[in-house]
């Protein structure tokens, strides 16, 4: 392996690589920019714009793009070169303040969900200083914003600033409010966990399914699947350590620390977990190994899947968002402190977020969703749909005590005394772990389970800012105008715990009892991304987003259409696949098959061996009834294919392939499954499951 501390952010424009080289008034004042979320003045952003040129033409670049994040979901770049010739043929080194603070972009070719009309196809892209240039493939890629014209956000990073920001100021509310006058900023820290497949890439190119649509339309259970669950934190195979090696030295370059990596539970699944970092630059961070896995894997003759279901009864994929709340000065919100009076903000810090979670549960649920996670989510490997908060025997014994103790525990110093007696010593070991919570305290952070592998965590995220942003903002409004701080501390908390204590939940999330017990508590189920998406248009939605300056109305409305059509999409191009595969591939191989048994019966018949034709017989008409059910369900499907082009409104449209082509397909797939089993493994058209999982 490469010299470690060498190799580590060897290709970012970092901090120190800043403090290194730019003119130390500079370097203030883009620090002030940064800490306090201002846009750059133009005299400081040309001398950074030189500095920076300089140290990436250094290191090898030759182009720089601004780097951004169109609603999509993946990331987007448009590269333009530092060189220019100049009048007399010289060619000289080009890139000013402007360039760097502010890009032109074409945006028609990106969704606007309508906000942007093609005839003001503008759009422009902004740095977002806080997260570090870096140079990736010699092209120094500079993270930034995207924006129409007119101000409203086309990606998933401005919202995403925007609710850092909403949060930060509710924050600090609370803060002043216990005596902090030196706190600057409050940001929260994300650490997201990425679980992901590996498989060869040879086979994977012999699969419709895979290449389209990132998961199998198709198979039959393998002889040996996840039963033995042999492969967690087996020996790794030397192909997956290699590309590991290259993965963890690529990430390390651009200031990407991953830290563990271990077999998943699945076969061919593994994890990689990143040192967490502010929201916006692990959200940056995580589309980046999104795309270094993809490409690094290639590389090594495999294929990376992030779908979250690319396999039928086995475990699918997700992303761990962990998250915490830190003060510039390094002080986790989220970590019970060493002093009674610590305790007490860490208790209110867990009560806001406790009530962040429960008021607006339909709306985190709706940020993971899309038609991928609908097979994964409810599924009993995962999180159900339901979201509950995990906290554990002994934090929850300390939050039910405040509640119940309203009647004889009146005063501060008793809280005071629950929590120093308690809290300093709460275990963080694994062995209070629940992995089946979709909502998980771990000692002093959240674990967010929920999020799809393949998604980016900018939704989620932006969700948690803000309804924890909602949370502070009313403890602040109570607490600033209150006449006995300390009578009225106590009351909040013990009056949210009580209003929002049926979000807790300690016990088994995928039983069956919880779901019966969920509904009881009134808690919200929504086992499908159509039934989870129009919570972005609910009243409470709205105003919460509005209030807070994240997302207009407008904005999430084109965030709604756009979801919508994605999961539209994603459905009509796997029935597509479907379709195709049963016909081209599936049908002819059987049919060949099929033929060939016939001549073999027919052959039998005519030399008089009739008695021994029995196992032929049989097989030939149970391949043949089969057969037939196949083509008739693709057929159907077909058809179900046109009807959605007929119908008017997206959420008809929505409503349709979740009811009537999803359905169709599962039947297909049951169909094609039983084929596989039936027809030699020469004839079957494709790699199988067994194929897939042990090829590398
Ligand atoms: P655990 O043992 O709880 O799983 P790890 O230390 O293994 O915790 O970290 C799991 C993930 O959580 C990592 O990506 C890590 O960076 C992230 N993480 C750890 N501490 C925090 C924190 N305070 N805030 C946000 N994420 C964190
Ligand atoms: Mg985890």
């Amino acid at each position: 392996m490469k010299d470690f501390p060498a190799l580590y952010g060897s290709k970012v424009f970092s901090e120190a690589i800043m403090k290194k080289m730019l003119p130390s008034p500079t370097y203030i004042r883009l620090r002030e920019a940064i800490l306090e979320g201002k846009t750059l003045d133009l005299d400081v952003a040309n001398v950074v714009a030189n500095a920076m040129k300089g140290w990436a033409i250094d290191h090898g670049a030759t182009h720089f793009t601004h780097w951004f994040q169109p609603m999509t979901g993946i990331t987007a770049e448009k590269h333009e070169s530092f060189i220019s010739v100049i009048g007399d043929g010289t060619v000289i080194t080009e890139f000013s303040g402007k360039e760097l603070i502010k890009g032109d972009t074409d945006a028609s070719s990106f969704p606007s969900g309508g906000i942007r009309a093609t005839f003001e196809a503008r759009g422009y892209t902004a740095w977002d200083p806080s997260s570090y240039a870096f140079i990736k493939e010699g092209t120094l890629c500079i993270p930034t914003a995207f924006a129409s014209y007119t101000g409203e956000a086309l990606d998933k990073k401005t919202p995403l600033l925007r609710s850092m920001q909403a949060l930060d100021l509710q924050a600090r509310r609370i803060l002043r409010l216990f005596g902090d006058t030196q706190t600057k900023r409050v940001t929260p820290s994300v650490g997201a966990e990425q679980e992901y497949f590996l498989v060869d890439k040879e086979l994977y190119e012999k699969r419709k399914d895979l290449l389209y649509c990132g998961r199998t339309l198709f198979g039959a259970k393998p002889p040996k699947g996840q039963e033995m669950e042999a492969h967690y934190y087996g020996a790794l195979k030397s192909r997956v350590t290699a590309f590991m090696r290259d993965l963890d030295e690529a990430l390390w370059e651009i200031g990407i620390p991953a830290k563990t990596e271990h077999n998943e539970t699945a076969p061919a699944q593994h994890e990689l977990a990143p040192i967490y970092r502010e929201a916006n630059v692990a959200t940056d961070h995580n589309q980046l190994i999104m795309e270094f896995m993809k490409k690094i894997a290639a590389k090594h003759g495999m294929a990376c899947l992030l779908h979250e279901k690319p396999f039928r009864g086995i475990n699918g994929s997700g992303k761990h968002n962990n998250f915490s709340l830190e003060t510039d000065s390094g002080t986790n919100l989220l970590d019970p402190g060493a002093t009674p009076s610590e305790n007490v903000m860490f208790l209110l810090c867990l009560v806001a977020i406790i009530k962040a979670v429960d008021d607006y549960q339909g709306l985190l649920r709706m940020t993971v969703s899309n038609a991928g996670n609908d097979h994964r989510l409810g599924a009993h490997e995962a999180p159900p749909a339901i979201i509950s908060i995990f906290l554990g025997d002994e934090i929850t014994k300390i939050l039910f005590a405040i509640e119940a103790g309203e009647e004889y525990v009146d005063s501060y110093e008793r809280i005071m005394e629950l929590g120093a007696k308690i809290l300093p010593n709460l275990p963080k070991e694994t062995t209070d772990r629940n992995r089946t919570s979709p909502f998980a305290f771990t000692g002093n952070k959240f674990e967010f389970r929920m999020v799809g592998s393949s998604m980016s965590i900018s939704g989620p995220n932006i969700a948690l800012n803000t309804a924890l942003a909602e949370s502070f903002c009313q403890f602040a409004d109570i607490l600033e105008a209150s006449e006995d701080f300390n009578r009225d501390l106590i009351h909040i908390i013990s009056k949210e715990i009580r209003e929002h204590k049926r979000i807790i939940f300690n016990g088994d999330n995928y039983s069956d009892e919880w779901k019966a017990e969920a509904a009881r508590r009134g808690l919200k189920n929504m086992r499908s991304t159509p039934e989870a998406l129009p919570e972005y248009l609910s009243e409470k939605t709205s105003h919460l987003f509005t209030k807070h300056k994240v997302l207009s109305e407008t904005e999430q409305r084109a965030r709604y259409d756009i979801k919508m059509q994605e999961y539209v999409q994603t459905l009509e191009i796997e029935a597509a696949t479907m379709a195709e595969m049963i016909n081209k591939d599936i049908l002819p191989a059987v049919s060949r098959y099929k033929g060939d048994l016939a001549y073999t019966i027919n052959n039998m018949q005519e030399n008089e061996l009739k008695g021994s034709i029995e196992y032929e017989a049989s097989v030939l008409s149970e391949i043949s009834e089969l057969s037939s059910k196949l083509y008739n369900a693709s057929s159907e499907l077909k058809k179900l294919l046109e009807e959605i082009n007929s119908l008017e409104s997206i959420e008809e449209k929505a409503g349709f392939t979740r009811d009537k082509a999803f359905f169709k397909m599962e039947e297909a797939r049951q169909f094609a499954d039983s084929l596989e089993l039936l027809i030699p493994r020469s004839y079957w058209p494709m790699p199988t499951y067994g194929d897939l999982f042990y090829s590398v």
